[in-house]
């Protein structure tokens, strides 16, 4: 058993702990969903408050030159790249992870004209299995989406396969793939791999050159911090820069915009990407949040990531045993994102009730309680706590009230 003393101690020598204070929380508050909506960075209200009144307010359209705006998605992505393992030129920040999927997809089926499969997991992020069905209607019935569960994924690659489309930890169970491995075997058939780390970036070290990844995507307002409806990012790896083609034809991904040429020509490297003028006030806010990482060792992330899951599932334990409770996480260190998930029938209920304790996880249909753990801001004790508030929830039947039945819109 893990007493409140030793949770103490843990927290008086984590080398994180410093990073709390860089991030506003609400009082009291323990937030467990970090992996739906980051925290709020303290320093980016002031940083938007300057670009919005120094540079939108007094230099105007020169601030498109004066201060970098024009440059600000290469920037921002150049930050997130050392996040997920990759060269500064490999990544840029832009659009929702929706459209940069749609954007990679497309290329990368386009390097492989001769298959026609598409391979994903059938529990992967709804957005991404819409991506993938309007890429197929667009392309025509002649290509496949072929769609199975984790452990199937390899049996269904063939000679056929174009693209294997995963995202490395599951949103609902927190089940990591093993991106090394899986990159390896579907290129030993030929195929390109795609990777969404909406739920890995961040949240831990991301090797996406070490492991040869072809493209990746990724979520800006989750682990990354960067508000909500932040822009998202992409990752072209250096060998298919040259090849790869964007459909999406935008004037920001032409060789020279301010050129007005009225045919397409594609800019060089991962900048061929960009489509429209980009959202700089979202962009400024993203690349502020980014500087929260500037002096965190990931490996020091994933090592608490780690120990407060590890926490976590042990707390559970009595309540698993006495409420039913069933994780549906694995134990397993190496396929464990940085969440931890349960099955319970009135899951939505009980995560209404324990949100009104000040403990915010989230519901995911049809059964799921999320809990997201942000080694940044989240302390040993926290995870004591929320277990107390959670077992309280059960016990007094507080998830019982009508209130907490009704569902909202966003869940
Ligand atoms: C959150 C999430 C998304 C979100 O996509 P948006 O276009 O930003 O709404 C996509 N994929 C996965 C796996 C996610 O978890």
């Amino acid at each position: 058993m893990t007493t409140r003393a030793d949770l103490a101690a843990l927290d008086q020598s984590d080398p994180l702990a410093r990073k709390r204070e860089e991030f506003a929380l609400p009082e009291g508050l323990i937030y467990l969903d970090g992996n739906s909506l980051g925290a709020l960075p303290r320093a980016v209200a002031g940083h938007l408050e300057r670009v919005v009144r120094e540079q939108w307010g007094q230099d105007l359209i020169t601030s498109w030159n004066k201060h970098g705006w024009i440059d600000l998605a290469s920037r921002v992505g150049a930050k997130i790249a050392r996040l997920v393992g990759a060269e500064p030129d490999e990544v840029i920040a832009a659009d929702s992870t929706s459209i940069n999927l749609f954007k990679v997809l497309l290329a990368a089926l386009k390097l492989r004209p001769e298959r026609r499969v598409i391979v994903s997991d059938v529990d992967n992020f709804p957005t991404d299995l819409y991506i993938a069905q309007g890429v197929r209607q667009l392309l025509g019935e002649r290509y496949e989406l072929r769609l199975v569960k984790k452990d199937e994924v390899e049996a269904a690659l063939d000679d056929q396969t174009a693209v294997l489309m995963l995202t490395e930890v599951d949103y609902r169970s927190g089940w990591r793939y093993d991106m090394a491995a899986v990159t390896r075997r579907a290129q030993q058939k030929g195929a390109l791999v795609i990777w969404d780390l909406a739920h890995s970036a961040g949240a831990f070290p991301v090797r996406l050159d070490a492991c040869n990844a072809d493209f990746a995507v990724g979520c800006g307002y989750k682990y990354l911090n960067g508000g909500p409806g932040a822009p998202a990012f992409l990752y072209v790896a250096r060998r298919h820069q040259g090849a790869a083609l964007p459909f999406l034809t935008g004037w920001m991904g032409h060789r020279s915009p301010f050129d007005f040429d009225p045919f397409y020509d594609p800019a060089e490297g991962v900048h061929r990407m960009k489509v429209g003028t980009p959202p700089v006030l979202s962009l400024s806010a993203l690349d502020k949040a980014l500087d929260v990482f500037a002096d965190v060792d990931m490996e020091e992330v994933r090592r608490k990531s780690l120990r407060l899951t590890d926490l976590f599932i042990e707390g559970m334990e009595p309540l698993c045993a006495e409420y039913g409770f069933k994780l549906v996480t694995p134990r397993e260190h190496e396929r464990r994102g940085s969440q931890v998930a349960y099955a319970h029938p009135e899951g939505y209920a009980i995560v209404q009730a324990l949100i009104a304790s000040g403990v915010v996880g989230d519901f995911r249909a049809p059964d799921i309680l999320r809990f997201g753990f942000t080694p940044l801001y989240l302390r040993y004790q926290d995870v004591a706590e929320a277990v107390e508030r959670l077992e309280r929830v059960m016990r007094q039947g507080l998830w019982k009230a009508e209130r907490f039945r009704e569902r909202a819109k966003v869940t």
